[in-house]
């Protein structure tokens, strides 16, 4: 539970796992005004060492992180697999947690989780940063001011052309795959933020594994929708040209955008009358349905910009800790999305559309 806070007013946290992850929460942590990083542990001495080196403060063990009574929270930015058992270490000791993304690896271990923050009367939330993301924001409120019309198709991809990474998001046993790393990211910014209401009715999917045969190195996701929305999410390691992050289609418009806004369109129709159409032609043949249009029929809207601001997590994270906010990432989006990825694993073992409760 929480402590008092420090003489400067921030609350406190540690950071265990000092890798890629660790290191980012240590600069977000030193740059916002709600916490103070008060050390940092991870299990390898060169991940000791740098932050020694860079005058980080560090713990000799997690034991000495558990006993630690100053602490508001211990982030945890492990390998997914140690996600749990980390966390459950931490809240039985009374501890505050937010651990990073995806929270852990199936739905039976997030319910542990779940009851033992219940049980121990904590704090427990996950790192969903891409919630912030410039390009989801902005699509987003193309959606939901109508700019394009009523909205039928999402698509949501990242795309990149190294293979799966040579870690441990490789592995099996450490909860690799792309599904875990990426499809909880992309996931969640659709089903928990974008259409949070909206029914799933069934959700079809089929794993890459180009580069890997252990675990996914990519996946193509189909969610049907209430109300006829399609959603398309995919991740692909061995993109040497990549599509759109962001595909979608109104009845009266379409958006088409990567990462960089500045490079995104939105194209809106103006008439759909339109008397003249020039086909298009082929060596092999002619077409008016596939005629692309006049610009006299369409306009350009511009996309609008969103300014967000990824410290709101913390700010947050500390506001639910001292009662007077609710955490924004709960325990039922967090299995919302596991549920989903566990139905599309199932999906691609039986190569069957599934039903999604
Ligand atoms: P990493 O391999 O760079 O770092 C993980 C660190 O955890 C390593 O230094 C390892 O020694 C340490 N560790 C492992 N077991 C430990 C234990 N029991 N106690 C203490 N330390 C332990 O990996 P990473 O890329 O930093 O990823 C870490 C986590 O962060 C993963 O869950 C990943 O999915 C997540 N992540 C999130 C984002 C995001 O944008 N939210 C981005 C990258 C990674």
């Amino acid at each position: 539970m929480g402590a008092v806070n420090g003489m400067n007013g921030k609350k406190n946290a540690a950071i265990v796992g000092f890798g890629g992850m660790g290191r980012w929460h240590w600069h977000q942590i030193t740059k916002n005004e709600v916490f103070d990083l008060l050390g940092v542990y991870d299990i390898r001495p060169e991940c000791i060492e740098y932050a020694e080196r860079k005058g980080v403060a560090t713990y000799s063990s997690f034991e000495e992180v558990l006993s630690d009574k100053r602490l508001d929270v211990i982030v945890i930015a492990t390998e997914n697999d140690q996600h749990k058992p980390l966390a459950l270490a931490a809240m039985e000791r009374g501890h505050n947690v937010v651990t990073e993304k995806p929270v852990t690896v199936s739905s039976a271990d997030l319910d542990e989780m779940i009851e033992a923050s219940k049980r121990c009367g904590v704090l427990f939330t996950t790192h969903q940063n891409r919630r912030w993301d410039g390009d989801f924001l902005s699509v987003k409120k193309v959606i939901e001011e109508g700019l394009i019309g009523r909205v039928f198709n999402i698509e949501s991809r990242v795309q990149g052309s190294r293979g799966i990474p040579g870690d441990w998001r490789g592995k099996k046993e450490h909860g690799g795959g792309m599904m875990l790393d990426w499809g909880v990211h992309l996931l969640d910014q659709i089903v928990n933020v974008l259409l949070p209401d909206r029914k799933i009715e069934s959700v079809y999917a089929t794993m890459d594994h180009i580069t890997n045969s252990e675990v996914d190195d990519g996946f193509r996701m189909t969610i049907m929708m209430e109300g006829g929305m399609r959603v398309y999410v995919e991740v692909g390691t061995s993109n040497f040209i990549e599509l759109p992050r962001w595909y979608v289609q109104g009845e009266n418009g379409t958006v088409s955008t990567p990462w960089d806004l500045s490079q995104g369109r939105i194209v809106c129709c103006t008439n759909w009358e339109t008397a003249e159409v020039k086909p298009i032609r082929t060596a092999a043949g002619i077409s008016k349905t596939m005629a692309p249009r006049t610009d006299d029929t369409i306009k350009e809207v511009p996309i609008p910009l969103i300014d967000s601001d990824v410290h709101d997590f913390y700010r947050n994270l500390a506001a639910a800790i001292d009662g007077k906010a609710t955490q924004l990432v709960t325990h039922e989006q967090l299995r919302k999305v596991m549920k989903l990825m566990e139905t599309a694993f199932e999906s691609d073992r039986t190569g069957q559309a599934i039903r999604f409760n």
